[in-house]
């Protein structure tokens, strides 16, 4: 016997036939003998459609209604997959995550949980009660529904299962694993058997929306075995590991891309000790994650330019923190560039074989596209190019690192 979380994601159960599918794949979990506590995403599009109402009233994306509205559809989820199987003839409970509870910090729409009391839960559980979670919600200090951020959910059931000492958490999502790149866009990309948990946060941590990373962090920091797989068909799916368990240490194991990027260069800032600094220190007062930074040297030494990226919702917000501080800084312009995008070559074996930053750069050049921006770290390889040139760009580089499959 194991005690197992599933997580369906917002596909998965994106109708009320998807939601009866998911009573079944959970029926036959329970019928192995196993103790099991699902956790779900609010169908496919509804948090889209509430973020866009919400944003239609006021564009207060961080407040505390923002994630009254946006954490519902899940609330709609959670009782239908408790009706479904309970109309199967199971023991099952539906549960918000204040009812848990997932207690969060409060940063509205982006929430970081700190602990959860899963002692009700796991009581309910043993007894063969059937828990079903809500995920990408929680609760704040100030007693407050708040949300994990976009693609939450995974996070939700890693840090439940890490809560409730499960054996694994099966995450049951739109395809059949974690893949070369994204399946959806290079049709030739391939299921991966067995992935690194650290190869795995570095692609979701760069846009491979297949997890969350702070669900990719917490599964490594608990040593807990998670599997990717699809909840439409029964092909056996991806397992995350640890790097030493890892047969093959591929030199390029997948590609993501973020098409959610927005370049900004200050041009001829003073070439002085503190103006970095103060730049990026007004940045993350707003919150504003800063991820690729470029500094040119200066001919003379007096000025620079100084280029990085942000989301591209931030953008505007960026703009406007940098422009209360030009006085200070005596920056001459703030170019501002949205039509980017960024791609991450990614993979273990990296570290001890030479020659990939070559291919990247020679396979790109070969198809004339001009990198922008170029970051590293010592599994992960990332550029920033015009976005419309992510297909092209892709596609070349899956060809030249031969993760195509042989189909
Ligand atoms: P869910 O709603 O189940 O959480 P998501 O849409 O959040 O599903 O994540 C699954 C999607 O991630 C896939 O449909 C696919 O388009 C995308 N994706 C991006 N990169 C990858 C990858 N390397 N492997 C698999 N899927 C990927
Ligand atoms: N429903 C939330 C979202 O769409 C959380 C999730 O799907 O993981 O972002
Ligand atoms: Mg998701």
């Amino acid at each position: 016997m194991a005690r197992i979380v599933m997580k369906f994601g917002g596909t998965s159960v994106s109708n009320t036939d998807r939601i009866k599918n998911v009573a079944r794949l959970v029926k036959a979990e329970v019928d192995l003998g196993n103790e099991v506590a699902v956790v779900v995403s609010a169908m496919s599009g509804t948090t889209d459609q509430l973020a866009a109402w919400s944003n239609a009233v006021a564009q207060l994306q961080r407040s505390e209604e923002y994630d009254i509205v946006v954490s519902s559809g899940e609330q709609i989820t959670v009782g239908l997959l408790a009706l479904a199987l309970q109309n199967l003839g199971l023991k099952a409970r539906s549960w918000l995550a204040w009812q848990i509870p997932i207690y969060t910090d409060c940063v509205h729409g982006n929430a970081r949980i700190i602990s959860i009391d899963s002692s009700i839960i796991l009581k309910e559980i043993v007894q063969g009660q059937i828990a079903v979670v809500a995920g990408f919600q929680g609760i704040g200090p100030n007693k407050r529904i708040t949300t994990l951020g976009r693609g939450g959910s995974d996070t939700s059931a890693v840090a439940l299962a890490a809560s409730l000492q499960a054996d694994r958490c099966d995450i049951y999502t739109d395809v059949e694993g974690v893949y070369t790149t994204d399946p959806h866009l290079i049709a030739k990309a391939r299921k991966i058997d067995f992935i690194a948990y650290e190869e795995m946060l570095e692609l979701a941590s760069h846009g491979a929306k297949v997890l969350h990373s702070r669900a990719v962090i917490m599964a490594a920091l608990y040593a807990l075995p998670v599997q990717v797989l699809s909840s439409l068909d029964k092909k056996p799916g991806t397992l995350i590991v640890k790097e030493g368990g890892l047969v093959e240490k591929q030199v390029v194991t997948s590609i993501a891309y973020s098409t959610n990027e927005a370049k900004v260069t200050l041009i001829g800032l003073t070439d002085c000790p503190g103006v970095a600094a103060a730049i990026f220190e007004s940045l993350a007062k707003a919150a504003i994650n800063v991820d690729m930074i470029v500094q040119n040297v200066s001919q003379n030494g007096d000025f620079t330019d100084l280029t990085f990226t942000v989301n591209s919702s931030n953008l505007n917000l960026a703009c406007k923190m940098l422009n209360v501080l030009k006085k200070d800084l005596g920056y001459v312009d703030i170019i501002s560039n949205a039509m980017v995008c960024k791609i991450s070559v990614v993979g273990v074996g990296m570290r001890s074989q030479p020659g990939v930053a070559k291919i990247m750069f020679h396979t790109l050049a070969k198809c004339g596209i001009n990198i922008q921006l170029i970051t590293t770290s010592e599994i992960r390889i990332s550029v920033l190019i015009s976005s419309k040139y992510l297909d092209l760009a892709l596609q070349a580089l899956h060809t030249a690192y031969g993760l195509d499959t042989d189909g």
